[in-house]
């Protein structure tokens, strides 16, 4: 059974009067720096260029200064700039200028899983990984919730190593919810399998595939569209809220018995294969070694499969209908 940690598991003080410095304020960055500020944490953000996030932070009442400057004064440095940059900034703005004895803490266990970052032996390392966006952990925290997160410990010189992490979990949060312990090398591994076979990649083709299938059978874009894209957010709220079992007492008994049996012939043992050889790819380092070839190269492949989806006819088709489905959203 795992370990979950909650508020009375966690406590700030390890880390109260502790210099943060939160590197990054995209996403996640803005929403850690602005919660750990709100429940009372010494936060200071540290950027790369006075740009997008620059400007708002500055709106946020935050006054970010230079990675470097950051780095320099920190106890504890927060890495939450993009996966993929967070080797060169460690190399060339952090380990030549940060205290010895510093904490290094991650959202995302890539870089030191597959050692794109190897920390110095004197360093605290570890982990709190929310699972939602950025905006997400913001918003909760506002109404007094939060989102549920990861944590897990690669290195723990001083013996505390757990306690800041559930500190800073407790700061964004995250055990308002519950806190899952974990090790680097599991969150990475599912996350990245989830994210391939599942939240965006396997969703992604199974709703094309299925829009296309109607489309080719002759039936209207748009009745196609509603019925194997659109409803989907319908169909995943009642999963999320009471479960399989739960979405199908919602659902007819026509659904229910095509479902299940129609399911079971179209996710057979071909696909969980296929499942299984992404699986292997992210446990043997090949998809990060591919990954990084590919960001190293300006991301070519990626840019041109993401101008095909937007060119796609479920994305032109969906734009128009999507404006009508949001029309009829209950205001709050
Ligand atoms: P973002 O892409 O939102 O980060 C953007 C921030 O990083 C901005 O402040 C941006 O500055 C800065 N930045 C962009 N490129 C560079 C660069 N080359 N060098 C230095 N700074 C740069 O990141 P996320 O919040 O999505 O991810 C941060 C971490 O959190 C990652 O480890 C990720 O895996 C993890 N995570 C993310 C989740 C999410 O939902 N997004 C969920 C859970 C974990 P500027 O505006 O100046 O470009
Ligand atoms: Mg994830
Ligand atoms: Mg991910």
């Amino acid at each position: 059974m795992a370990k979950i940690y909650t508020e009375k598991d966690a406590d700030l003080s390890p880390l109260l009067g502790k210099k943060i410095a939160v590197l990054g304020y995209g996403s996640q960055g803005r929403a850690w720096a602005l919660n750990l500020r709100d429940s009372g944490m010494n936060i200071i953000v540290g950027l790369e260029r006075k740009g997008e996030s620059w400007k708002r932070a500055e709106q946020d009442g935050i006054f970010p200064q230079l990675t470097e400057d950051a780095v320099r004064e920190a106890d504890v440095i927060i890495f939450l700039i993009p996966d993929m940059a967070q080797r060169t900034v460690y190399l060339e703005k952090v380990k030549p200028i940060m205290k010895s004895g510093v904490d290094l803490v991650f959202a995302h266990g890539f870089n030191i899983h597959y050692k794109l970052i190897e920390p110095p032996l004197t360093s605290d390392v570890y982990m709190i990984a929310p699972k939602g966006p950025g905006p997400t952990v913001r918003e909760y925290y506002m109404r007094g919730g939060g989102v549920p997160a990861l944590v897990a410990v690669h290195q723990d010189v001083s013996g505390s190593a757990l306690k800041k992490a559930l500190a800073i979990a407790k700061g964004i949060g995250a055990t308002r919810a519950g806190v899952i312990e974990t090790t680097f090398k599991e969150e990475t591994e599912t996350d990245l399998i989830g994210e391939q076979t599942v939240l965006v990649g396997g969703i992604s083709e199974l709703l094309r595939a299925a829009f296309t299938n109607l489309v080719e059978l002759g039936y209207q874009p748009e009745v196609s569209y509603f019925e194997a894209i659109n409803e989907m957010k319908m169909i995943v709220d009642l999963i999320y809220e009471k479960g399989i079992t739960g979405m199908m007492t919602a659902v007819s008994d026509t659904a229910k018995y095509g479902g299940l049996t129609v399911g079971k012939k179209l996710i057979d043992d071909n696909v969980k294969r296929k499942m299984r050889e992404a699986a292997q790819r992210v446990r043997d380092g090949s998809f990060a070694n591919e990954w990084i070839e590919e960001y190293n190269k300006g991301m070519p492949t990626m840019k041109s499969m993401l101008e095909d989806l937007k060119n796609s006819k479920e994305e032109q088709v969906g734009a128009a209908l999507r404006e009508l489905a949001l029309r009829g959203k209950p205001k709050s």
